[in-house]
């Protein structure tokens, strides 16, 4: 299999050009193609000789995928399927490097949401997932593996969208911190003066705290974050969420605290809301306790019916009252409209399987 060029820094790019018989400043105009112009195709980098062209071709692969479905919701969300070969040893990042029994293809999805004059893209940082929370079905479906950073990187240039979004959210498929190094260096290419060259204020990153990377995001990273929270009580967070035991939500918010979201970088709570689970008098004030001295938001969410799952999302007037509680302590809180619900798309219900076609 050959290696993507997508994800590459300037520097490694000149040792790409070398290796191609190119000037090593070629180097540099393939980054520009690649993360300024977003060419779809080495082809397309018309400043490289015919020859130079035909041989990084023969040597590397761009790494952009064209999707190979895309549905389209009532309300302009667009969900796009593509195909991935995953490494399923986290230790490889560029899969060039493994054998093919380490291999496996596989879908994942993207999400890009309309809003007003924004454009964000969800993005997916995995093939399945190994978290296992109860009410998702990426998790239900198991880990394919890690998505390289060119997988990640093609999610923004392969869609219709690609010159337009103005946002990014780590929050499809896939837990992004168990997969860090590739996530790290994807939002590396993002942000760079080189890359796309994005403000770290237009990426978010969702995690359900997996403590040890989380810290270095924090460290290492200056984008926002987004925690999957759900259930401040943990006993009955880790009846959702096994993550619970290995790193429990109060050590997360212990960890979070340290750091400061009082400037630029921004910290939310992802709560799905289930009927009968989490939404009671008892869940708001622990909430509060929990995160109290902390700068944030919280964003209710409504839950998404998935097959074998006893619960259902809370009734409207419930999220109401859960919202003015937490209002009460001051707590910035809204509750979050639902989008793409038709085509699958919202949160928790990214499958990346095909749409089943009607009989
Ligand atoms: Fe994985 Fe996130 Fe789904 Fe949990 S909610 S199983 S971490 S994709």
């Amino acid at each position: 299999m050959k290696e993507k060029l997508l994800g590459k820094t300037p520097e490694e790019l000149k040792q790409v050009a070398l290796n191609a018989g190119l000037p090593a400043f070629a180097g540099k105009q393939i980054a520009r193609w690649m993360y300024v112009s977003r060419v779809k195709s080495i082809d397309e980098m018309t400043n490289i000789s015919k020859a130079g062209r035909e041989k990084l071709s023969e040597l590397y692969d761009l790494g952009v995928i064209p999707p190979m479905d895309c549905q389209i919701s009532k309300d302009g969300t667009k969900k796009y399927l593509f195909p991935v070969t995953c490494a399923r040893r986290a230790s490889l990042g560029a899969y060039a490097n493994a054998l093919p029994s380490e291999l496996e293809t596989a879908a994942i999805e993207a999400v890009m949401i309309p809003d007003d004059d924004r454009k964000t893209l969800c993005v997916s940082s995995q093939s399945g997932c190994k978290m296992g929370c109860k009410f998702c079905m990426t998790g239900r479906q198991g880990f394919h593996g890690n998505l390289s950073v060119a997988d990640i990187l093609a999610q923004f240039i392969a869609i219709d969208e690609a010159s337009e979004l103005t946002n990014c959210v780590f929050m499809g498929m896939g837990e992004p911190l168990d997969n860090w190094e590739n996530v790290k260096r994807a939002i590396e290419v993002l942000t760079a003066d080189w890359g796309f060259g994005w403000s770290p204020k237009r990426i978010t990153l969702s995690t359900i705290g997996v403590i040890p990377n989380l810290e270095k995001y924090l460290n290492e990273c200056k984008c926002h974050l987004a925690v999957s929270l759900h259930n401040p009580i943990p006993e009955e967070r880790l009846s959702m969420m096994p993550v619970q035991a290995a790193y429990p939500i109060r050590d997360v918010i212990g960890l979070i605290k340290q750091y400061d979201f009082s400037g630029q970088r921004r910290v939310s709570f992802e709560y799905t809301m289930f009927s009968g689970f989490n939404d009671d008098k008892v869940h708001a004030d622990a909430l509060y306790r929990l995160l109290k001295g902390l700068e944030c938001r919280i964003n209710l969410i409504r839950f998404h019916k998935i097959p074998d799952f006893d619960y259902d999302t809370s009734p409207d007037g419930i999220m109401e009252m859960f919202k003015n509680r937490l209002s009460s302590y001051g707590i910035t809180c809204t509750i979050r409209a639902s989008r793409g619900e038709d085509i699958l798309a919202a949160c928790g219900m990214l499958a990346g399987q095909h749409k089943e076609k009607d009989s």
